[in-house]
Parts: C-alpha cells; sequence; structure tokens
C-alpha cells in the first residue's frame, strides 16, 4: 500500500503545527494541573476548521479523511495530549459512527452539535463488562413506542463535559425477548434519566473527565436508535467497525505525545553538558537516540498506513489493532527513555516530561486493552474467530 501526504495535508499539517505549539503548547500544563476541560483550545479549534473534519461536507464538515484527522492529532499530542484526544473524539468513533449508520435527521443533529464544539462521548463499558463488551448488562426496553433504559457505564471519556452521548445496550422486545445490541443518542441536561454519578480521579490526561454515568428509566423515542445496515442481531460488530477508526486516533495519541518527548530529550541532549562534553556525545545515549527514533518511524509508518487503508470506509480492522498495539506499547517506552534523558529533572513536576509519562500510559488500556487487540490480530491471520468465554471455547474446540 502507497501512502502518501499531499500538498494540502502538507498544509493542514502545518496549520496544525502553528496552534499547537502557540496557545496549546502553553496551556498544557494548567490544563493537567487544574483538571479543567480546555474549553479555550475546543474554541481554537473549532475557529481553525478542526472539529469535525471527517464529517461529510452535505452535513456542513470538510468531508475529510482519516489521514486528515492523523495529522491533527499528532500535532496536538506532541504539546497537549488532551487536546489531541479532543481532535479524535470530534473526528472518529462516535461521531464517525453515527455518519456511517445514522439517518439523515441523526446524521444532521450529530453534525451541528460536534461542529458547534461538542466532543460525543462512546459509552459501552460497564462495571461488570469491559474487554467482554458483549456482556453488558444495560438494557432498553420496548415500551409502546419508547425505549426505556436502565443501566450504568463507567470510564466514559468526557463524561460531564460532552452533550451528546452514544450509548450501547441490549435491546428487548415488549415479550421481553432480546432482540441484539443497539446504539442510542441522548443528550445530557436534555433526556431525562441520564445521570453523571462520578468522575474518576485518574493517572494522567486529567484535563478531561472520565465518569460513570447512569441511566434511570431513561426514556427515548424510536429516532434515538442508530441502527446499523445488518440490524440489531448482527449491527454490534458494524457499530464496534467505528472503533476501528477511535483505535487510530488513540494510537496516534500515543505517538505524538511520545515524539513530542523524543524532541525534548534530543534538544536537551545537546543543551546539558556532563565532563565537559554535551551528554549526547556518549555513545550509550546516542544509542538510545537511535532506538527511539526506530520506534518512532515505524509506528507512524504503522498509523499512517492503517488511516490509509480506511479511505472508503472505516480503517481496516487488522491494521488498526496491529497499529494501536505497537504504537502504545512503544510509545510508552520512548516517553520512560526521555524522562531518564533529564536525570532529576526528568523527575520533576515542573518538566512536561513528568506530565506526558503519565498520559502516555493510557493509550495499552483504554480503546481495547493490547492483550485483546492481540486476540483480533491472531483471529485475523488464522482467519478464525477465537471465543474468549469458556463454553464458546469448548464448542469450537468440538468443531
Ligand atoms: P478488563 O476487561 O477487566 O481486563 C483486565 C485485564 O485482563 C486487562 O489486562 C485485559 O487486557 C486482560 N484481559 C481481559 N480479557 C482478556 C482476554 N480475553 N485475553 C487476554 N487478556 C484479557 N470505555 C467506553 O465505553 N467509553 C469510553 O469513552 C472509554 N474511555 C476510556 C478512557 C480511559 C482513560 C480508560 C482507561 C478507559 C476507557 N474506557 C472507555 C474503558 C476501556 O475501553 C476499558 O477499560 C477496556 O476495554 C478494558 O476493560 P476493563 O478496564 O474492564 O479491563
Amino acid at each position: 500500500m502507497h501512502v502518501s501526504i499531499t500538498p494540502e495535508q502538507e498544509k493542514l499539517r502545518a496549520a496544525a503545527r502553528e496552534l499547537a505549539q502557540g496557545p496549546v503548547r502553553e496551556r498544557a500544563a494548567e490544563v493537567d494541573r487544574t483538571e479543567e476541560y480546555p474549553w479555550d483550545n475546543v474554541d481554537r479549534l473549532k475557529d481553525a476548521g478542526f472539529l469535525g473534519m471527517t464529517i461529510p461536507k452535505e452535513y456542513g464538515g470538510k468531508g475529510g479523511s482519516w489521514m486528515d484527522a492523523v495529522l491533527l492529532i499528532e500535532e496536538m499530542s506532541k504539546e497537549c495530549s488532551v487536546t489531541g484526544r479532543i481532535a479524535v473524539e470530534t473526528n472518529m468513533g462516535a461521531i464517525s459512527a453515527v455518519m456511517a449508520y445514522g439517518s439523515d435527521e441523526q446524521k444532521k443533529f450529530a453534525a451541528d452539535m460536534v461542529l458547534s464544539g461538542d466532543k460525543p462521548a462512546i459509552c459501552i463499558t460497564e462495571p461488570g463488562a469491559g474487554s467482554s463488551a458483549g456482556e453488558m448488562t444495560t438494557r432498553a426496553d420496548m415500551k409502546g413506542n419508547r425505549y426505556i433504559v436502565n443501566g450504568t457505564k463507567h470510564w466514559i471519556t468526557g463524561g460531564g463535559v460532552s452533550r451528546l452521548h452514544l450509548i450501547f445496550a441490549k435491546v428487548f422486545d415488549e415479550a421481553g425477548e432480546e432482540l441484539g445490541i443497539g446504539g442510542f443518542l441522548a443528550v445530557r441536561d436534555e433526556t431525562p434519566g441520564l445521570k453523571i454519578v462520578k468522575r474518576e480521579p485518574t493517572m494522567g490526561l486529567r484535563g478531561i473527565p472520565e465518569a460513570e454515568i447512569a441511566f434511570e428509566d431513561m426514556d427515548l423515542p424510536p429516532s434515538a436508535l442508530v441502527i446499523p445496515p445488518r440490524g440489531l442481531k448482527k449491527g454490534f460488530a458494524d457499530l464496534m467497525n467505528a472503533y476501528n477508526s477511535q483505535r487510530v486516533g488513540a494510537g496516534t495519541v500515543a505517538l505524538g505525545i511520545a515524539e513530542g518527548a523524543y524532541q525534548l530529550a534530543l534538544d536537551w541532549s545537546e543543551e546539558r553538558h556532563q565532563f565537559g562534553r554535551p551528554i549526547n556525545e556518549f555513545q550509550g545515549l546516542q544509542w538510545k537516540l537511535a532506538d527511539m527514533s526506530i520506534k518512532l518511524a515505524a509506528s507512524q509508518a504503522l498509523i499512517y498506513k492503517a488511516a490509509a487503508s480506511g479511505e472508503n470506509g472505516f480503517p481496516d480492522m487488522l491494521m488498526a489493532a496491529q497499529a494501536k498495539i505497537f504504537t502504545s506499547e512503544n510509545a510508552i517506552q520512548v516517553v520512560n527513555d526521555a524522562l531518564q534523558f533529564f536525570g532529576a529533572r526528568g523527575y520533576s513536576r515542573n518538566n512536561p516530561l513528568e506530565r506526558m509519562a503519565r498520559d502516555v500510559r493510557m493509550f495499552t488500556i483504554g480503546g481495547g486493552t493490547a492483550e485483546v487487540l492481540r486476540n483480533v490480530v491472531a483471529g485475523s491471520i488464522l482467519g478464525k474467530k477465537l471465543p474468549q468465554t469458556r463454553d464458546g471455547y469448548i464448542a469450537r474446540a468440538a468443531e
């Protein structure tokens, strides 16, 4: 596959870099310290036309590609991971699921919200159902012409600041028969029964809340249900396709953080003198820099390839999983190595690397853990379904 950056994309990258290296860089430490959502950066992204870039033109977006989004996210994340994540979630994930599978009315509604500054939340994970998302217990019961939703989700990014929510629930008909897993649209402060329960105190990425959300007899009209092409029974897999774009986006945040950290280490290695010479004259550190640059180049190639694989739909599932695993694991190592270059200074909260080391740790967990994504990769290269439940495994072995 040939991956290239067009002259327009070079321009987009340059504009994103200018914004990132200006006010976004200046705000990054404060966003982390105050743990406040950076609404000012949201406005900056909006003014620059960076929100909802991937939304089709007919709905007010730019009809941009995944690669456009990746270039934006990479530049933001070098300076501020939280702003990088806002760039992900206003261009990928929930909004791309609605744009792919929603009705015309749902697409217009969601596009308007994102283009005016809302970062939608995607609600899948529950206390009892993390990696095994299909075991979710949140349910939507059909009552007459309505859906009544009950359940609890946790670790929902943006819980408390996001307005639009895409909520996954098991759907039951009036006779109590399960029809499959559906995605429902609801709006915080407008949809009765949607409650933000509590904010999780997180290790990093502190400027964006992670929250527990409860649905208590949340009453929704039929128009709230996003129905994918294969209907409710098989539609969960379709909806999860949207997660392939989110995974590429999450991998790109990790890449951007690591690239930012590497640059700091490179500059410091020239500035810092010990034993009468710059520390980059020591071969031990030269080889470390070489290894870091190799990890970054390989990560970037995988991310760009995965993004380019999705020009006609969502990114390829295998490439997205490979890219996220490799990038997230290597980014942790690169940031850790970069911190080492600074000696004691790297351990200070006045040094951005302390924040970057906390921020980057997330990306082997959220959006599918590195272990679960290895199951995706293995299943894909073996061409087999790899059931993870005991029953499913025994049934498969008996085939
Ligand atoms: P568990 O599923 O309990 O896993 C525990 C450990 O067991 C992990 O190491 C896991 O890899 C391993 N494991 C589990 N099953 C297998 C298996 N079959 N094979 C091998 N290893 C296995 N969720 C949302 O719905 N929306 C969000 O916006 C969102 N944002 C998040 C933001 C952050 C910062 C974080 C940290 C999480 C977020 N999540 C979100 C939740 C995230 O998707 C889950 O944390 C993730 O899917 C793992 O679920 P879990 O935490 O319950 O871990």
